[in-house]
Parts: structure tokens; C-alpha cells; sequence
């Protein structure tokens, strides 16, 4: 497998308020450095560090904004430059929220407060999100791996029939070690770890290249299948993705479904009930499927058959997943029984059910710092068997 790597990522470096203690974020930049030693040690796959050039840092910015508001995202970027100013935060700490958005009775329309220490609350629904010094240069490298990642397999074929994907007929899967993770934030929020959402963007990034594609070669009579690529978003990390449900959930050309802990985090969302607005042709292009906490590997399998076949009937052209490994049994945010050789069977379920999906693969959560290389190798293992058997 070809992973991509940026070690800017391991230089955002935060807090939470877990309960009622104030802790190091277990969102860590251990998480990635243990799977990078794990691969490198393997020696089984392509690791590819790359690092965000100044241009690649304007598209993504650019792309991002596609997926959330522009003042959100210049939020993320200053806010700990002008707290540190203002005295509110000394160098080594980190940004975090006091007070959250409320409804108003009066039905006010919501606006940002002028106040940046109050501002932080506005742009953030939870306290597990600092920001911290580097943090601004880590999300923007982490979106860009997903950038990048986007890029490479846009040259690679698909089962649509799209003239300008037939360059790199070898590549059929990439992963991105993504860092801080995407799936939580919205487009204007900040939670669950997540600031800039990593998988919008690669839809983003595929969109815009198929558009500039086109509009290189107008005169190619297949480019009407270009503008209407159709994507499929496998979650399989422990948590709902929250933010991605609602970066699609109006768009018919996605298809998200997500297998995650029945009333965990992020609480508010993820019920079987989330199907789509009705009355739209994007009704039924949403399928989650909680699963109870403690649920065996077994019962997870039964919910992973499903995702996937609804993926198979939905038609896709890309697959993206949202790999978190926060659904191993001793995760301290996640509570499903599933084990180091599960992530193989899990794998390789996925693969050999979407065998001509060309895949992007991206970090989510995972927080068993010391066994999140072993069970990303698994899952690759299991993967790669499906794949060379197609
Ligand atoms: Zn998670």
C-alpha cells in the first residue's frame, strides 16, 4: 500500500477536558509516530513522507473552503496568535472553549461574538478540540495529505468511464495518515478532535480536478460522466461522523455509512432515523448503523455486510474510509470487542466486496497508542489479500 505521511502533523500537540480533569489530548503525535515506526519496521508497504509546499498549503486552504465557512477557517489559523497576544494563553498552552453557542428565545441570529476569547466557543461544540501553538500547520498538512491523496488516485483508473483517469493503472488504494483526524468538525465547528474535514476535502479535491479536466478538453464527448462522479464514505472508526453526515447529507451523489457505538460520542447524531432529508433525491444516501457498546466482532461483521452492500447498489466510482481504530477492545473511547486479527477479516471483507473501487484510505481515531501499529498492518494484510485476489 502507498501511505502518504507528513511529519508536520506531529507538531500539533493540545489538551481536553475528559470528565472533569484537564489531560494531555489523547489525540497525541505518539499515535502517528508509532505507526509510521510499525511500518517502516514492516518494510511490506510504500511510505511516502511528503511535506505541504506553500502552494499546496493555498489549495488546500482554498479547497477547505468549499466544505467550511471561510471565517471559520481563519478562526482555527489565528485564534491562538491573538490569545497569546491578548494575554489570554501563555506559549505552551492551548485554546479551549468556555462557553458554546445557545439558542437565543428571541430567535437573534446567530453571529460570532467580537470578543476573541468568547470567539472560541462559537467556532468549537466540544472541550476535547485545543488549539495550540503548531496546531494551524498540522491541520493544514493533514487536510493536504488528503489533498494529495485525492490527487494520486484521480490519475488512477476508475469503474466510471472517465477519459482522464487512466495514467497510473498500478495504483489502486492509498492510505493518508491524517493528523489531526476530520470527521467530527463541521462546517463551522471544531469538535471530537477534528478541525478541517480531510474526507470532504479529498471529494473536493477529485471534483475540482475531474472540473479542470474538463474544462481542458471540452470537446471530449465522454466529459459528461466526469461531472457527475459519484463517491461512497465508509466510517468505520468507533465514533459517528458527525461532521461528514452533514457536509453530504443534502448531496445525492454521496453515499455515507457509518458502524459506530450506539449513544457515544458525539451523541447527538447517528441514529438509524438519519437517512437523508425525505422528499429529496439524496433520501436514503445516509445509512447508519449503531451498534451497542460491547457488540462482538461478529456483530459488527453483520453490520459491515450491510454497509457494503448498500455501497454496491448505490454505484460509487470512489471509495473513501474513515479508518479509526478506536474500535479496539481496550481503546479508552471506544467499546467494541474486536481485536489485532479482526482488522485483517475486516479488511479484507471490504476490499473483496468493492473490489474496483479505487480507494482512499484515511486516519480517523484510535488511541491504543502501542497496538495502532499492529492493527493498521493487520487491516493493510487483509486489505492487500483482497485486493491481489482480484
Ligand atoms: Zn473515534
Amino acid at each position: 500500500m502507498l501511505i502518504l505521511h507528513d511529519e508536520t502533523t506531529l507538531l500539533h500537540d493540545t489538551v481536553e477536558l475528559l470528565g472533569a480533569k484537564l489531560i494531555p489530548a489523547q489525540e497525541s503525535p505518539a499515535r502517528i509516530k508509532a505507526i509510521v515506526d510499525a511500518v517502516k519496521h514492516s518494510g511490506n508497504h510504500e511510505l511516502r513522507t511528503i511535506s505541504a509546499s506553500e502552494e499546496d498549503q493555498k489549495t488546500t486552504i482554498a479547497l477547505a473552503k468549499a466544505n467550511h465557512k471561510p471565517e471559520y477557517i481563519e478562526h482555527i489559523q489565528n485564534v491562538f496568535s491573538q490569545w497569546l497576544k491578548e494575554g489570554l494563553v501563555e506559549a505552551h498552552e492551548s485554546v479551549l472553549p468556555e462557553c458554546f453557542r445557545l439558542q437565543n428565545v428571541a430567535n437573534a441570529k446567530l453571529r460570532p461574538p467580537k470578543d476573541i476569547y468568547a470567539r472560541a466557543g462559537y467556532y468549537a461544540f466540544d472541550m476535547s478540540t485545543g488549539i495550540s501553538k503548531n496546531s494551524w500547520q498540522s491541520i493544514v498538512a493533514s487536510a493536504n495529505l488528503a489533498v494529495q491523496a485525492a490527487l494520486l488516485m484521480a490519475e488512477a483508473p476508475t469503474n466510471s468511464k472517465n477519459p482522464f483517469q487512466q495514467n497510473s493503472p498500478k495504483l489502486k488504494s492509498v492510505l493518508a495518515l491524517c493528523r489531526p483526524p476530520g470527521h467530527h468538525c463541521t462546517g463551522s465547528q471544531a469538535g471530537g478532535y477534528c478541525y478541517l474535514n480531510n474526507i470532504a476535502i479529498t471529494i473536493t479535491t477529485f471534483r475540482q480536478f475531474t472540473h479542470s479536466q474538463r474544462l481542458r478538453r471540452p470537446s471530449n464527448p465522454n466529459f459528461a460522466s466526469v461531472s457527475t462522479l459519484k463517491f461512497a464514505i465508509l466510517d468505520l472508526d468507533f465514533h459517528h461522523g458527525n461532521g461528514t453526515q452533514e457536509q453530504f447529507y443534502m448531496d445525492p451523489t454521496v453515499f455515507y455509512t457509518s458502524i459506530h457505538g450506539q449513544d457515544e460520542f458525539p451523541y447527538y447524531t447517528g441514529a438509524a432515523s438519519e437517512q437523508g432529508p425525505s422528499n429529496s433525491p439524496a433520501f436514503g444516501t445516509n445509512l447508519n448503523l449503531p451498534l451497542k457498546t460491547g457488540s462482538s466482532f461478529e456483530e459488527y461483521l453483520a453490520k459491515l455486510h450491510i454497509a457494503l452492500s448498500a455501497i454496491q447498489q448505490f454505484g460509487a466510482d470512489h471509495l473513501l474510509v474513515s479508518l479509526g481504530f478506536d474500535t479496539f477492545h481496550t481503546d479508552p473511547l471506544g467499546k467494541f470487542q474486536i481485536e489485532t486479527q479482526d482488522y485483517k477479516v475486516m479488511a479484507k471483507t471490504v476490499r473483496a466486496m468493492l473490489k474496483n473501487l479505487p480507494a482512499v484510505i484515511l486516519l480517523e481515531g484510535g488511541y491504543v497508542v502501542d497496538r495502532l501499529g499492529e492493527n493498521l498492518l493487520s487491516f493493510l494484510a487483509g486489505w492487500e489479500e483482497a485486493e491481489g485476489a482480484s
